[in-house]
């Protein structure tokens, strides 16, 4: 099947994350990458729902060179499209639709990539992954790559979110806390007999803000960021709230990990206050000196616009799925659509970048079959 169609068939099948639903994309791929030779795993998460992984040359002795992806997408949106979001319609070299960059087209670019390498006759072990769940925090990934046996013993991977075709080295960590801070409620007039959480909420803002985290920014990643973004108490005016709580979204860097942040957050806040993590997803980076990226850049040069250079991802990705798993695979992030189309109305890819997509995966392939003593 040719790339552009593969990318075009996935667009008309609506995964739009909530609900999901990805089996309807799944059911298309399966078959496709089993016909090909792979081993197809399905891993089920909820109902409708789930992420798939296929490996071909399974149990090879050398460590597989992985390929990654989500097939969920986000909503429309409330804006009108001029193209239909599930059309895939093609207009002047771009094909447009939900999901057109971020990212059916990674995907139909990495499992074509991976099928015409074993036709071309690819012996070392290849693992395409295929996750539900991205868009509402890694879901999927975390999911299957939890499980041993779907893990599998990845070398290397790329994950084919959208970069414009520039290879990328990873991004910072995402830390969501839920913050709650109780009290005792009392009639708006007699304040004196209650105690106010939402006072008690303002002061913990307050500490956790004025923390140390002492952390130098990242050379490339920048600084660690926090920002608290919501805040809700109280029923009405005329009483004293005994119930605040407030949002806090941390970006975190390597090294840094989330129980430690919520154990120093606690110490700060005034007694009482409680963090819940509503989400925790480390940090990636690889080093440029890493001989596979050093190999993978050399690869590449040649058949990209500009020579690579030492970048970063604005977003988080399903890499951190990997990281969590294997703290020192290396990782790229590699794929085509423009990053700024990302979750916008009339969202598209160029084609000339989903045909690019290929031949860079297939050039990753084949400096990955011939290094004799992978990784
Ligand atoms: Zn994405």
């Amino acid at each position: 099947m040719d790339v552009i169609d593969l990318a075009r068939r996935l667009i008309r099948i609506d995964t739009t994350n909530p609900p999901g639903r990805e089996r309807d994309a799944l059911d298309l791929l399966a078959p496709l990458l089993s016909s090909g030779g792979a081993r197809v795993t399905l891993d089920r998460f909820d109902e409708g729902r789930g992420s798939l992984v296929a490996r071909f040359n399974a149990g090879h002795r050398a460590p597989a060179l992985c390929f990654a992806g989500h097939i969920d997408t986000v909503p429309f949106g409330g804006q009108t499209w001029s193209h239909p979001p599930l059309g895939a319609e093609e207009a002047a070299g771009k094909i447009y639709g939900r999901g057109a960059s971020d990212m059916k087209s990674g995907i139909a670019a990495m499992c074509i990539a991976a099928l015409e390498m074993i036709a071309e006759g690819m012996d070392r072990e290849l693992a395409l992954y295929v996750f539900g769940g991205e868009e509402t925090g890694c879901t999927g990934s975390f999911h299957a790559l939890a499980d041993p046996a779907l893990l599998g013993e990845p070398g290397a991977v790329v994950v084919a979110e959208p970069t414009s075709c520039r290879p990328l080295l990873g991004h910072k960590g995402a830390l969501w806390l839920r913050c709650t801070a109780t009290g005792t409620t009392a009639h708006g007039a007699m304040p004196e007999l209650g105690d106010n959480a939402l006072y008690k909420a303002v002061d913990a803002i307050r500490a956790i803000r004025d923390i140390d985290w002492a952390v130098p920014d990242h050379a490339h990643l920048g600084p660690m960021t926090l920002s608290v973004n919501t805040l809700h108490s109280g029923m009405n005016t005329n009483s004293v709230p005994d119930r605040a709580t407030f949002d806090i979204d941390m970006r975190t860097l390597p090294g840094q990990h989330g129980p430690d942040i919520v154990d120093r957050i606690i110490r700060a806040a005034p007694p009482g206050t409680i963090a819940a993590q509503l989400l925790d997803i480390p940090a990636v980076w690889t080093e440029p000196s890493e001989p596979w990226i050093e190999s993978a850049f050399q690869v590449l040069t040649p058949l990209l616009d500009a020579p690579p250079a030492i970048e970063t991802v604005q977003f988080f990705t399903d890499a951190a799925a990997f990281r969590r798993a294997l703290p020192d695979v290396p990782i790229l992030v590699l794929g085509p659509g423009d990053p700024a189309m990302a979750h916008q109305t009339d969202e598209y890819c160029a084609i000339r970048e989903i045909r690019q997509a290929v031949r860079l995966y297939k050039a990753i392939g084949a400096a990955w079959a011939a290094a004799p003593d992978n990784p």
